[in-house]
């Protein structure tokens, strides 16, 4: 059974481990996991180069690796990072697998961080056995990868997926973090979105919260304001996750991330927001929550160098290449 050394490259942390992929189903073996900080402000040049000696690092860690798989933040497109907003300052434009397959000698496969999340749910988590999966995160932003048959759908720009930039009316005038304010989904429905809903809709004498865990909080000891923001909230999602089934109708939706932990109450609402905008054949599609918790992207970084490698690599010539 083939072991990678995973990836998972965030905004605030990079974490790395070994998984070890069952080649007839069984799970994932995730092991020796070692976490550094992103040091985001210290920009992308300084990150590739740490983020190289740290995979140097770990490869000798373990004989017999069969490649390298990263999950990275940032619209990700030949190895290469297309487009990120200034969470990572100058990490547009950064050569990542190249740096890691000079690193290590070993093929590397590449692909954005909540496509990563999507592959691990999809071969290994809520989505295994079904052949078209659209997989959310809602955490601190909202991200989305469509799976179909075992391989990301990235569009003509390496965008497709970006399920919170879709339009809600709640959201209307409310700075996004791609930098609109015409109404998406990710500024009033995220971790951060709900804080920020919280806030607009509070009178002046509620005191501000700080993030969405604060709104959890204040709903579970029973704060019937927080409840309603909450609710209002994942309606929303909900109906905008509606929209998005009728226009891709998969198998499957896979809910993960932080926010989708909160409880019945966001599920019941997301539930009845999903159920009023689906259309009569889409509404039958289970909305289901993810089962591989943090460790989905690395798991899915496994699978994504998997297919690289296994599709264009031989041992004495590595491949870079992303999917
Ligand atoms: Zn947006």
């Amino acid at each position: 059974m083939p072991t990678y050394l995973t990836i998972d490259l965030g905004g605030t942390k990079i974490a790395t481990g070994f998984v070890t992929l069952d080649d007839v189903g069984g799970t994932p073996v995730v092991e020796d996991l070692r976490t550094i900080p992103t040091e985001a402000a210290r920009g992308g040049d300084d990150i590739l180069r740490r983020l190289a000696a740290l995979a140097a690092d770990r490869v000798r860690e373990r004989d017999g690796l069969a490649g390298v798989g990263i999950g990275s933040a940032g619209v990700v497109a030949d190895g290469t990072i297309i487009a990120a907003t200034d969470l990572i300052p100058r990490w547009t434009g950064q050569r990542v697998a190249d740096a890691l397959a000079e690193a290590t000698g070993l093929g590397v496969g590449m692909v954005n961080d909540v496509v990563a999340h999507g592959l691990g749910e999809a071969h290994h988590g809520a989505g295994r056995g079904h052949a078209c999966i659209l997989s959310i995160g809602v955490g601190t932003g909202i991200g989305g990868a469509l799976i179909e048959d075992g391989h990301p759908v990235t569009g003509a720009h390496a965008v497709a997926g970006h399920i919170g930039h879709i339009a809600h009316g709640l959201g209307r005038g409310v700075r996004c973090s791609c930098g609109t304010d015409c109404g998406h989904i990710e500024p009033v429905a995220s971790g951060t979105g709900l804080a920020a809903l919280y806030n607009l809709m509070k009178d002046d004498a509620t005191p501000a919260v700080a993030g969405g865990k604060d709104v959890s909080e204040l709903a579970a000891g029973g704060d019937a304001f927080a409840a309603e923001v909450i609710a209002r909230s994942a309606r929303a999602l909900g109906e905008a996750l509606g929209g998005a089934v009728n226009l891709l109708d998969p198998d499957v939706v896979v809910v993960s991330g932080s926010v989708a932990e909160s409880g019945a109450l966001w599920w019941d609402a997301l539930r009845a927001g999903f159920a009023d905008s689906a259309m009569a054949l889409t509404r039958a599609i289970p909305l289901l929550p993810g089962e591989l918790g943090g460790a989905a992207p690395l798991i899915g970084a496994a699978v994504a160098a998997a297919q690289v490698i296994g599709e264009h690599a031989c041992p004495q010539h590595p491949s870079i290449a992303s999917i």
